[in-house]
C-alpha cells in the first residue's frame, strides 16, 4: 500500500511568485511530505493587481519549484467563486486531498477553520520586498525587481514580456477586468 504522504496546501495569486513565497514553500516542505499550490483569482490577468495569466503563473511556479530540487507538488489553477460561504468546498472539489492549510491571510483563516481544516501560519519573510505589490511597482516604474523573485520568474515573466505588458497597462491606465 502507498504510503500516507502529509500534504500542505498554499494559496496565493502569485502575481508574481516571489522570493517570500519560496520560503514559505522551503519552510513547508520541512514539515510537510507534498505541497499543493492553489493558484487563485486563475481567471484574471491582464490587469496592474493581476497581470499574469494563470498559465503563466503555472510555468512561473513550476521553474522555481523544480529549480529548489522540490518535485512532489501540484498546482491548481482556482477561479474566485465570489461567494465566502462556500469558498473552501470550491477550493477542495479542485485540488488534492490536503491535511493542512498554510496562510495569514485573516479571511482565508478564518473560511478553512469554519470548514475543519487545520490551519497554520506561513512565517512572513522580509515582506517590505517580498511582495507582489512591490515587485510590480518596480516593473512599473523601471526599477531592479529581478533579485525579488526566484531565476525561473525572471525567465518567464522575460519569455512572456510581462515586464512591458504590465509597463502598458500603467501607460493605458486600463481599468481592472472589465472585458
Ligand atoms: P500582493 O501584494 O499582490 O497581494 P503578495 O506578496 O501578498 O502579493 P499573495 O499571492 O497575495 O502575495 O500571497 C499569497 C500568500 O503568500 C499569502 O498567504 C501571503 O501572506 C503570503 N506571503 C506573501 N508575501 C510573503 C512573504 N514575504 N513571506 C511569507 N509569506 C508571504
Ligand atoms: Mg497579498
Amino acid at each position: 500500500m502507498r504510503k500516507k504522504e502529509v500534504s500542505a496546501l498554499l494559496i496565493g495569486r502569485f502575481q508574481p511568485f516571489h522570493l517570500g513565497h519560496l520560503e514559505v514553500v522551503k519552510a513547508i516542505a520541512k514539515e510537510c511530505d507534498r505541497l499543493i499550490v492553489g493558484i487563485g483569482s486563475a481567471q484574471l490577468s491582464h490587469t496592474f493587481e493581476n497581470p499574469f495569466t494563470a498559465g503563466e503563473r503555472h510555468l512561473m511556479i513550476s521553474r522555481a519549484l523544480t529549480d529548489e530540487g522540490l518535485h512532489n507538488f501540484f498546482l491548481v489553477p482556482i477561479v474566485d467563486i465570489n461567494r465566502y460561504a462556500v469558498w473552501v468546498a470550491h477550493v477542495s472539489s479542485l485540488v488534492p486531498p490536503f491535511d493542512a492549510v498554510y496562510s495569514n491571510n485573516p479571511l482565508t483563516r478564518r473560511l478553512f477553520i469554519e470548514a475543519g481544516y487545520e490551519v497554520r501560519m506561513a512565517p512572513m519573510f522580509n515582506r517590505d520586498e517580498y511582495s507582489g505589490s512591490e515587485v510590480r511597482r518596480r516593473i512599473v516604474e523601471g526599477g531592479k525587481w529581478e533579485m525579488l523573485v526566484p531565476r525561473g520568474v525572471v525567465e518567464t515573466i522575460h519569455e512572456v514580456k510581462g515586464d512591458e505588458r504590465l509597463q502598458e497597462i500603467m501607460k493605458d491606465n486600463a481599468p481592472e477586468a472589465t472585458i
